[in-house]
């Protein structure tokens, strides 16, 4: 017999599950019976599949009560486990950024949708066990099997056992009843047929105690809506998912004729903390004709719609298909397309009919969805559609067409500003006009903003246009000042004094307050999208931009006259420098000197204090 230490996550985890921080102590045992279902599922995809030689006639989960011994043992007939699995698998929590949801969760003392997206499953056995057996073999394989117990202390035992049948069961040796800390008697019968009905009713394998079965076995996806409850959905939810807050939404698809299937999806309440992760799981789960056939099946819906959780059901797929089939079918890729627009449509309907539903599921996932405008683009409109963006307007983000809706007369192009923050958005120069003239800008900070952005010429017949690229022409409320004197030899000078930074220097219509600011030309990429390229590995030549200046402010002004009378000046090399640092600094940008920036302007404030 060997001791073992589970890893230092993992003994956290069950730190936490010892000393019982979620108060539905009744789930270990839903937990247990998924465990179970998962490993009948595999068993029998092994059969159907790799030619497992292994008997998949009667695959069930059994529960066994003993009052007297205080244990109760959940048993299947499935996949099973060896050895190193059971070290692997059951001794740690491979999951990422496990360690950062761990301090979140003891921050938060209640916190059950926390736990849930860990999975963390077998460990809450530990909520009401003082140990826990687990007695397993891995079907396939000859001889032993291994047994594993554990109290939830820090480490576990693990030995050769040869007695174990093909499967696992695990015994959960009660802890005394303690009903007021809702641990209840679980060796009664009828309070675990009453978690069976609550939580595992759909398991699609028969659940018995003794002669009787527990559960109905009905696949929820083949009932009418009408007959399941909302509570029913929520468990099949919790079930697929590991998430255990409830879904916002539920859909549910059923196509009829020649190709048949049956779709339930739910679009959940919050997002998973991995949504933004290359590995994390992602896909609905495929059954054909109610025999499961594969989790996480991202053929069935594409990436951008990652977080929609559920279960396509096809009758005519073979039993053995494989992933790389399912890549090509056509009907999966029919099935894909049908899904989208019902998703789409579904939030559309959200957006019309349930204002709080729309903005939990846009916070939650818009930066997601997004990502389609670029993906998708047989979908761009259906996704604008339902999008909504931050905007000058007020602090409700609004959709494109309530933006054209206000749009100003004369004004035929839907403007944007995008940045890192609302706040950094809102005070860059290139505001100044559009808000002084009442111009509604959209403000666009999520990253991916600056991507989609240049996928989308246009919404509506209305060109979305950057205010901080290519030159403004606003339809004029009042006629700006004629600016004094000629500007065009210090526009020349500044050009040739700033010839590293810019690519050209001309007077701005977008600044009413600030004396200058940077704007991209109309076909180059923004500082921000060459940024992400750099950050991506794509090294590129730099562009350069375009220094604006505002021929109203007293510091351009001056700078013209200065340059009529002292053109040798050596002060005037160093105002163009700062001229251009300060457009860069009001915009958010990095300056790539900071510290010469800072000493030109330290030694110019001296000679004027
Ligand atoms: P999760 O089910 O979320 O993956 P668990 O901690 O409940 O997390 O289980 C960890 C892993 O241990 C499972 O993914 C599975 O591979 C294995 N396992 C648990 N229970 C069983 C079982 N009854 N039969 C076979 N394997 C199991």
């Amino acid at each position: 017999m060997e001791t073992l230490e589970f890893q230092a996550e993992a003994r956290q985890l069950l730190q936490l599950m010892v000393h019982s921080i979620y108060s539905n102590k009744d789930i270990f045992l839903r937990e247990l019976i998924s465990n179970a279902s998962d490993a009948l599922d595999k068993l029998r995809l092994a059969t159907l599949q790799d030619g497992l030689e292994a008997d998949a006639s009667d695959l069930h989960i059994e529960l066994e009560a003993d009052p007297e011994a205080r244990t109760l043992s959940v048993r299947d007939n499935g996949i099973g486990m060896t050895r190193d699995e059971v070290v692997e698998l059951i001794g740690t929590i491979a999951k990422s950024g496990t360690a950062e949801l761990l301090t979140k969760l003891r921050e938060a003392k209640e916190s059950p949708e926390l736990i849930g997206q860990f999975g963390v499953g077998f460990y809450s056995t530990f909520m009401v066990a003082e140990k826990v057996t687990l007695l397993t073999r891995k079907a396939g394989t000859e001889g032993h099997g291994t047994r594993w117990e554990s109290t939830g202390e820090g480490t576990f035992t693990i030995d050769d056992a040869a007695d174990a049948p093909v499967g696992t069961t695990v015994t959960v040796h009660l802890r005394p009843k303690d009903e007021e800390d809702a641990l209840y008697d679980y060796t009664d019968t009828g309070k675990i047929r009453s978690i069976v009905k609550k939580y595992s009713d759909f398991i699609s394998f028969p659940i018995r105690m003794g002669e009787d079965t527990l559960n109905s076995m009905k696949a929820l996806w083949a009932r009418p809506r009408s007959e399941v409850s909302d509570e029913e959905y929520h468990e099949f939810y919790r079930h697929i998912s590991h998430d255990w807050s409830e879904p916002l939404e539920i859909i549910n698809m059923r196509a009829e004729g020649t190709f048949e299937y049956e779709a339930l999806l739910f679009l959940p309440s919050r997002a998973p903390h991995d949504l933004f992760q290359r590995d994390a799981r992602r896909g609905l789960q495929l059954y054909v004709k109610r025999v499961f056939i594969m989790d996480d099946s991202r053929e069935l819906i594409p990436d951008y719609l990652r977080f929609v959780k559920g279960v396509v059901d096809a009758a005519d797929l073979s039993l053995n298909i494989s992933r790389e089939i399912l890549q090509q079918d056509r009907h999966i890729q029919m099935i894909r397309r049908r899904l989208v627009k019902k998703v789409l449509s579904t939030v559309k309907d959200l957006m019309n009919n349930d204002a709080e539903k729309y903005a939990t599921f846009w916070r939650e996932f818009g930066r997601a969805v997004k990502e389609g405008l670029l993906n998708d683009p047989d979908n761009q409109k259906a996704i604008l559609d339902v999008a909504t963006f931050a905007s000058t307007a007020g602090s409700e983000p609004t959709t494109l067409t309530a933006y054209i809706e206000r749009m100003k007369e004369g004004q035929d192009e839907i403007y944007y500003l995008t940045g890192d923050s609302r706040s950094q958005v809102e005070n860059s120069p290139h505001m100044e006009a559009f808000q002084a003239q009442g111009y509604e800008v959209l403000i666009l900070t999520d990253q991916v903003d600056e991507i989609w952005v240049e996928a989308v010429p246009d919404y509506d017949g209305k060109k979305l246009q950057s205010i901080a690229r290519g030159s403004v022409d606003l339809p004029k409320d009042k006629e700006e000042p004629e600016p004094e004197g000629d500007f065009a030899p210090l526009l020349t000078y500044l050009k040739e004094q700033l010839t590293e930074q810019v690519k050209d220097v001309r007077l701005s219509h977008r600044l009413t307050t600030s004396p200058a600011c940077l704007v991209s030309d109309t076909d180059d990429i923004t500082p921000a999208l060459e940024k992400m390229y750099r950050a991506m590995g794509q090294e590129g030549p730099r562009v350069k931009r375009i220094l604006e200046l505002n021929p109203n402010h007293p510091l351009v002004g001056g700078l013209r006259s200065a340059h009529e009378s002292r053109a040798d000046d050596p002060a005037l090399p160093e105002t163009a420098e700062l001229l251009y640092g300060t457009a860069l600094l009001a915009e958010g940008g990095d300056l790539e000197d900071p510290a010469r920036f800072a000493k030109l302007l330290a030694d110019r404030l001296a000679r004027t204090v």
